[in-house]
């Protein structure tokens, strides 16, 4: 969870919230009848994160930042909402068996008293008549699963605390404690059957969704997202990307226009949801979803032929992964190789840490699944708005700038060195890079591969089997400090990745997920193509690969640019990776290393864009 205060002022999706017929919420919520009526369709306007056009029926979904909101549901999602609240039971059940267990390990008395506590409240998540409650509120009044609960346990606490009896009352404490836990797990991370079980074509609309949350959508199941907050270079929207789905983020008016149940089209290319959308209107997106899905399959057929420029330079292309469910659409994607996995994937939506085990049984079915490949894997990038909950991170006032990435590894050099040797496993199966963000100082690249080193000898003197040749060990550039003192980190690291994602955000002081300055968030700034520009060179002087794998890696219109400014590997999410090979096949090395030069030398980055469409409409 971020430490930035939540927003209720508008975002850049106020800028057109047009109703053709004004929304009436009370339409939809009121308490007659079976459906609610139809209601008026909603235009909003939003920052598109891309991937084509969504078509489905609106899901509201709270993180529980908000006071818990209470909505009525669609009579068609009664059944989902009661999987999702005793999905959330049954999570609450394990944490506190968990936590039970633990305590039993507490020596003497406390331990017992704890345990005895813990049991009780385990006890009240069978079949009690807190659950009971629940559900039949659920089934009676539509209502959503946090609210019932509230509703529930508010009418527990008043009966317990009403009691002459000392003993009962005090369970009214009982009562809240596991209450509270149940809405916990409502709204911060649902379960299995949560987000990832939702019925098909259902479109997600939140005030905001953590990357952890987007992990879970299915995207064969969900139809779309729309979020209130965020910004189109968020690890949700770029999830989102990578997963292949239309979202919208930063519409600001969403969450007071849109009801459960809404018919909703989700235009992820021009950043527009249109609520409770006409035939005529519906019909024509309709066609809009069936050309984009036209387009990506032919884009599928430059599969297979090699990514080289008009003149025959090669540029090599790979593929970024979350999430180990992508890897079939990186094969399908044509990508020579996997640039950028982002390990927090193993971190997410869980109690506890990832042992060596398991990762290494994640990073060697990416390998086996490469088949030759190289695959690089980055090691944890929590912290910021990436939290993991196994880790029990501190949230900083300023997590963007606090205990992430590299310096959280060297601080929890235990965690580090489990990530090496599960990497160290996956390279015996084929070629693996490892690569560590958030560099800032050569001190940071000799702790870890000191590291890195000790990890290597523990495995001789095991006599554990290690991959022919040691990973090269490299660095994201994606602090401005990394970016300007590139020269002596190349001396050092035997590969750079530019992360240009958090090189803008740091370079410009723009938080990337906040939407309030999205519009200020600009890759094309000329002080970002200056810090690309010195890293790219730096790497090249000292012999090493040097890769773009932020967002900027992804977008034809860019490609040129990049290449102009020296860069031969680019690694973006497989679904653009077509896109970026068909615009590579068009460019002339000579052109764009002149349009590179010119962009370098203009004033701001609305002059560069200017440049760059001049360039690409040629
Ligand atoms: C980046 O910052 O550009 C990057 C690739 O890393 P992430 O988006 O995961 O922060
Ligand atoms: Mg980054």
């Amino acid at each position: 969870m971020r430490a930035r205060t939540r927003k209720t002022a508008a975002g850049p999706g106020d800028r057109a919230a047009v109703a053709d017929t004004p929304a009436t919420g009370d339409a939809a919520t009121g308490d007659g009848g079976d459906e609610p009526p139809r209601r008026g369709m909603v235009w909003l306007r939003g920052v598109a994160v891309g991937a084509g056009v969504g078509i489905g029926v609106v899901y509201l979904h709270d993180m529980g930042l908000a006071p818990i909101p209470e909505y009525r549901i669609h009579s068609g999602l009664v059944e989902h909402e009661r999987l999702r609240f005793a999905a959330a039971a049954d999570r609450a059940t394990n944490q506190l068996r968990a936590l039970g267990n633990r305590a039993r390990d507490l020596p003497g008395a406390a331990g017992e008293e704890l345990s005895c506590i813990l049991d009780a409240y385990e006890r009240m998540l069978r079949g009690s008549r807190l659950l009971r409650g629940v559900d039949q509120r659920i089934v009676e009044q539509r209502v959503n699963a946090e609210a019932a609960v509230r509703a529930e346990m508010a009418d527990l606490i008043a009966a317990f605390s009403a009691m002459e009896d000392d003993y009962l009352a005090a369970r009214a404490g009982d009562i809240r404690e596991v209450g509270r836990r149940l809405i916990r797990n409502l709204t911060r991370r649902p379960g299995p059957q949560g987000l990832s079980g939702l019925p098909r074509g259902t479109v997600i609309v939140a005030e905001e969704l953590s990357p952890a949350d987007t992990a879970l959508l299915n995207p064969r199941i969900v139809g779309g997202l729309v979020t209130a907050l965020g910004a189109r270079e968020s690890h949700t929207a770029i999830m989102a990307r990578s997963l292949g789905l239309p979202a919208v983020v930063a519409v600001g008016a969403v969450m007071d226009h849109a009801r459960a149940g809404d018919a909703v089209v989700v235009d992820g290319a021009e950043g527009i949801v249109i609520l409770n959308p006409d035939d005529e209107t519906l019909a024509r997106y309709r066609g809009r979803r069936a050309a984009f899905l036209r387009g990506r399959r032919n884009l599928q057929r430059l599969r297979t032929v090699p990514s080289i420029s008009r003149d025959g330079t090669a540029v090599h292309l790979q593929a970024n992964v979350e999430l180990p469910s992508e890897v079939d659409s990186v094969l399908q994607s044509g990508a020579e190789g996997i640039g950028l996995v982002r390990s927090e994937f193993l971190f997410m939506n869980r109690d506890s840490l990832p042992g060596e085990d398991e990762q290494a049984n994640a990073f060697c079915d990416l390998v086996r699944h490469m088949d030759g490949r190289p695959v690089t894997i980055r090691t944890l990038d929590l912290g910021g708005e990436k939290l993991g909950d196994a880790l029990n991170i501190k949230p900083s006032a300023n997590p963007a700038l606090g205990l992430r990435a590299v310096r959280l590894s060297l601080t929890r050099q235990d965690l580090l060195r489990i990530q090496f040797a599960a990497i160290l496993r996956a390279g015996v199966l084929g070629p693996v890079r490892i690569l560590l963000p958030m560099v800032c100082t050569v001190g940071e690249l000799t702790a870890a591969r000191a590291v890195l080193t000790e990890v290597v000898e523990a495995f001789r003197r095991a006599g554990r089997p290690l991959p022919d040749s040691m990973p090269p060990l490299g660095v994201m550039i994606e602090v401005p400090a990394a970016a300007l003192s590139a020269d002596a980190l190349a001396r050092g690291a035997d590969f750079f990745a530019i992360g240009t994602n958090d090189l803008t955000q740091y370079a410009l002081a723009i938080d990337r997920t906040d939407e309030s300055v999205a519009h200020l968030y600009d890759p094309l700034h000329p002080a970002v193509l200056r810090l690309i520009h010195f890293a790219t060179g730096s790497a090249q002087a000292a012999g090493i690969p040097v890769s773009v794998c932020g967002e900027m890696a992804g977008e034809p219109r860019l490609t040129a640019l990049l290449v102009g400014l020296g860069l031969r590997e680019l690694s973006m999410a497989a679904y653009a990776l077509p896109a970026v090979k068909q615009r590579v096949r068009r460019i002339d090395l000579g052109a764009a290393t002149q349009l590179a030069h010119r962009a370098l030398g203009q004033p701001d980055g609305q002059h560069i864009a200017d440049l760059l469409d001049q360039f690409n409409a040629k």
